[in-house]
């Protein structure tokens, strides 16, 4: 093998590398061709992350096993920059479980480009045999375009991720539309209802029909923002909040959604102090989601229960239902974004992970008890304000 037949290898081995579009997958045709250029046994990738080495793929499993030294080859290539070909004989010593494979050497290829180190590329081989400078330059441009590949590869993966976030966002923010919306259209068709009968129309339907409007108005504001689309955040408001006010507004909500379910307030904090720091719109949609999910889940005849007390410092809510509940081996993962279990008839399976991103937000915390058959308790504590 020659300094030329390494580079017609290369630019044959290039155009392979351009094709996967995973990082995955990438990994394993630069592995596989590095080894077949060099006739060697296996090879490793390790990519810097966050300040640290890692191995990311080996064609072999003892490629796993070893751990890279702070101060060895691997440490030394990366940051030199600089193909190095080192002998089986010196690395043993460290690296002892490359012995039964019979490995003569190993050579660190630097994945870089421009000056700019992305990690480093080792290939073992068993074979006797020595490369020349030519040879160790021809095998540097290799890593350069392996590094591109990778780099490729990893911005195809960031922009599919880019995107999903995106996604999500929507379908959350789709979400937290659509409950002021119900409510609107509910006033107005009992307005006309009460218009066309010639009857009296009360003001706190208007009132309220106002202050859902503008509701909307808010979430339509925040939704335009730009930046909460690309970063997927939801922003907060905060203010001291009462929450028996949240829940009775959650209440009335409730009531033009599922006429037909019975909801009980049972406050047990009468006149203590029971102020929280939030953000009114959030907790609002949190309560809403909840409520929605135990009508949901629940026959119409079954009381829906929402309980306000104090326990520690802290406001407790408490959505208790007796609904079908939950298996379970669903429990763990109802707050998982998009998780609905196999039998539920519609959603998205939003609710619940948003309940839980707001209430982290708050630093609060949530649990949810379940038993098939017999109904479901979310328990929700949020801390009180401290004075
Ligand atoms: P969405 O809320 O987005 O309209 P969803 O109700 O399916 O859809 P979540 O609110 O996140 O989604 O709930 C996730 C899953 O947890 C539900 O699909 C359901 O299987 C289960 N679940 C949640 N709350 C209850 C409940 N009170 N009783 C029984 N099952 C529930
Ligand atoms: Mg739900």
């Amino acid at each position: 093998m020659t300094t030329s037949s390494i580079l017609n290898g290369i630019t044959k081995s290039s155009l392979k590398f351009l094709e996967p579009l995973t990082p995955g997958d990438t990994y394993a045709v630069i592995v596989d061709e590095a080894v077949s250029l060099v006739e060697a046994v296996y090879g490793t990738i390790i990519l810097e992350e966050n300040g640290e080495l890692k191995r990311v793929y080996s064609s072999h499993q003892t490629g796993y096993v070893t751990q890279h030294r702070s101060r060895g080859n691997v440490y030394r290539v990366f940051k030199q920059q600089k193909t190095q070909i080192v002998s089986a004989k010196s690395i043993a010593k460290a690296h002892p479980e490359i012995k039964p494979h019979g490995i003569k050497w190993t050579i660190f290829i630097p994945l870089s480009y421009r000056n700019k180190s992305i990690g480093v590329l080792t290939i073992n081989s068993a074979k006797d045999r020595t490369f020349n400078k030519g040879e160790l330059n021809a095998l540097k441009l290799f890593g350069s375009l392996a590094t591109l590949a990778i780099r490729k590869a990893q911005l195809y993966d960031e922009t599919r991720k880019a995107l999903e976030q995106r996604d999500l966002f929507l379908a959350m923010a789709a979400h937290e539309l659509k409950t002021p919306i119900t409510t609107i259209h509910g006033y107005a068709q009992l307005i006309a209802q009460k218009v066309k009968n010639k009857e009296r129309v009360d003001i706190n339907w208007i009132e309220d029909l106002s202050a859902e409007s503008m509701r909307l108005i808010l979430l339509v504001r925040e939704l335009l923002e730009v930046n909460r689309i690309r970063t997927g955040q939801l922003d907060y408001n905060w203010n001291e909040c009462d929450l028996k006010e949240i829940i009775n507004r959650a209440i009335l909500n409730f009531k033009f959604i599922h006429p037909q379910h019975e909801v009980e307030f049972i406050d047990r904090i009468d006149s203590l102090p029971h102020k929280v720091i939030g953000d009114f719109d959030k907790l609002l949609q949190m309560i809403i989601n909840s409520l929605d999910n135990a009508a949901k889940y629940s026959s119409n005849d079954k009381k829906i229960q929402i309980v306000l007390e104090l326990r520690n410092k802290h406001v407790v809510i408490k959505i208790v239902d007796q609904g079908k509940g939950i298996k379970k081996s669903d429990l763990e993962q109802v707050f998982d974004q998009f998780y609905r279990s196999n039998d539920s008839a519609e959603g998205m399976g939003l609710g619940l992970y948003l309940v839980k991103t707001i209430i982290t937000a708050h630093r609060g915390d949530i649990k949810i008890d379940s038993k098939p058959g017999k109904g479901t308790t979310l328990r929700v504590q949020l801390p009180l304000i401290s004075i």
